[in-house]
């Protein structure tokens, strides 16, 4: 019999799905005949923990410790969990945004063993066999991105795959999705980057982008084999360039259970910080002046869920929409103008044009001011300055990521508006102490959302992610941020609750799906609980 053709039992050692490394017990080690292949003592997990987090913590950098915590996921999946659940606030920032950011653009010289499916503009025909050898079937979450838009980092190629594979981590972190059944793919079209095609170690094909009809049949084709071999899967479509992003999402979500984070969840994690910010001010949604700097994917989305919110409540979705001005880079949108894209049209109200930002401010006096065009301290002295002189709790959000692309830090925001500021970020930033207060500054970040929409919709097998989806997930973030939190200034509970949170989310998304005739798992007795005993949790299973 040769070496190949028979399991050998070190072989569990090297499935990170059933490793417990030195976990395994006396009466294990020698069921599965593993006794010699470890070292004599068994360690719990909780010891295994503590040499994780001090090796963890001895990195000296950010990227050392994603690379540390990308091993260890490939060691040992079950410690890994265990792990980030247990330090979430420390673990966040490097397993997603923003060291991830770091990572897709070293992800080349980093690269260490593959992880997720790349489907890329060379399998045209034969997608269906590519899913197909991914070895597991249950797959319930698919997370794929053709790379163009990482982050605020613009073109990254296949290098992209690092942002599949993070946010899917924190599906199974945070919103309790079993690992087995998460699946990160890359559409690799090739990539107009120049220093990546010219990069000796770029993962990617060595092409410029696939666009037009090739592109379109490319993303059908995967569209279509994902019916086919994963029924049922839902699909978040995560950092394509706006116009497909926005091209995509009006083009499958009525046809499949499918959603864009960059444009919804961010909505939904946005609309809940807005809900909890007019409670200081007694401010309603639709007596808010919202000021979008950018006008891109991440604000068409958050005008969009706002808009419709305020329409909800009686309001008619023409007037809603004036509540919501977007500022792009040529300034003002303004009906006069005639070089708006389709996306823009909405919101381009009657009003002069104004080219600059803080002229918009001093025009428009908004009660809240967005970022999210990756444009690194846009939000100047004078403009919050601006903010602060006509409203006692300005609204500021500063969301471009990663934090070398966000529109002012924390403390400039808290500084510029004598401490008034309610104020949220993308990307993490400490706590600021102004005068004899200590400001925590919230984070609005996407993962208190996807990752409960996708516990609820796998729940109650929800056929489609609508709308009402992600306003109920909005509705129950901010129901869930307490009001001491938000006197502090924190727009948002604490990351330590996420799971909470998640399981919070995921109860009000499955309730619209079961009320809108959306459901495919019948409902059950008592939702909750269901939903609670349905999340993974990461403890060692017994092999003896
Ligand atoms: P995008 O490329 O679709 O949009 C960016 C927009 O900013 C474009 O409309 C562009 O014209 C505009 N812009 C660029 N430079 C400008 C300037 N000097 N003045 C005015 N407008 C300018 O990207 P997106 O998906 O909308 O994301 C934008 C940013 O928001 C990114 O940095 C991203 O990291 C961040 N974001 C944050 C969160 C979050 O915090 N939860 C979620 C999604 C996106």
């Amino acid at each position: 019999m040769s070496r190949h053709s028979r399991r050998h039992p070190v072989e569990i050692l090297h499935d990170p799905h059933r490793n417990k490394g030195t976990a395994f017990t006396e009466a294990e080690r020698d069921a599965l005949g593993l006794r010699g292949l470890l070292p004599p003592r068994v360690f719990t997990m909780t010891e295994q923990q503590v040499r994780v987090m001090g090796n963890f913590r001895q990195k000296t950098t950010d990227l050392e410790k994603y690379i540390f915590m990308t091993a260890l996921l490939d060691r040992n999946e079950t410690l890994f969990y265990r792990t980030v659940i247990d330090h979430i606030e420390e673990m966040l920032p490097i397993i997603y945004t923003p060291t991830v950011g770091e990572a897709c653009l070293k992800y080349g010289p980093i690269f260490r063993r593959p992880r997720g499916l790349y489907v890329s503009a060379q399998d045209r025909g034969r997608v269906r066999d590519v899913l197909r050898n991914w070895p597991e079937r249950k797959v319930a979450v698919i997370v794929v991105t053709d790379g163009e838009r990482i982050l605020g980092l613009g073109d990254l190629g296949a290098q992209g795959m690092g942002i599949p594979i993070g946010k899917l981590s924190l599906y199974t972190a945070c919103g309790g999705i079993d690992p087995i059944r998460c699946l990160p793919v890359m559409l690799d079209v090739g990539t107009n980057n120049e220093q990546l095609l010219r990069d000796p170690l770029y993962i990617g094909l060595l092409r410029k982008r696939l666009r037009g009809v090739e592109y379109d049949d490319l993303v059908e084709e995967f569209m279509s084999a994902t019916r086919e071999v994963f029924p049922g899967a839902l699909i978040q479509l995560e950092d394509f360039a706006t116009e497909n992003a926005l091209q995509l999402l009006s083009r499958y979500r009525e046809r499949a259970c499918l959603f864009n984070d960059d444009i919804q969840g961010t909505a939904a994690v946005t609309l809940a910080g807005l809900l909890s910010a007019g409670r200081p001010a007694g401010r309603q949604l639709r007596d808010q002046t919202i000021v979008f700097f950018g006008a891109g994917a991440a604000a068409t989305g958050i005008a969009h869920l706002i808009t419709a919110s305020i329409a909800r409540e009686g309001t008619s979705l023409e007037e809603a929409r004036r509540r919501c001005w977007f500022v792009d880079t040529k300034g003002l949108v303004v009906r006069a103008r005639e070089d708006l894209q389709p996306h823009k049209r909405p919101y381009a109200h009657d009003h002069p044009f104004i080219p600059d930002l803080r002229g918009v401010v001093e025009a428009l006096r908004p009660t809240a001011l967005i970022g999210v065009s990756g444009q690194s301290q846009a939000f100047t002295e004078a403009v919050l300055r601006t903010m602060g002189v006509h409203h006692r709790r300005p609204i500021v959000f500063a969301l471009s990521n990663p934090t070398s692309k966000s529109e002012c830090s924390a403390e400039q925001a808290y500084r510029w508006t004598e401490g008034r500021a309610l104020f949220a970020s993308g990307s993490p930033f400490e706590a600021v102490r102004f005068g004899d207060d200590v400001f925590v500054p919230g984070q609005a970040n996407n993962a208190y959302v996807f990752p409960g929409i996708g516990l609820g919709v796998i729940a109650a097998g929800a056929r489609r992610v609508t709308e009402e989806m992600f306003q109920a997930a909005a509705t129950a973030l901010a129901g869930v941020t307490t009001e001491a939190s938000v006197t502090r200034g924190t727009l948002f509970p604490p990351l330590r609750d996420i799971r909470n949170v998640s399981q919070a989310i995921a109860v009000e998304v499955a309730r619209v799906a079961y009320r809108d005739g959306l459901a495919s798992i019948p409902e059950p007795p008592d939702l909750v609980t269901h939903i609670q005993g349905s999340m993974y949790e990461p403890d060692y299973p017994s092999y003896a």
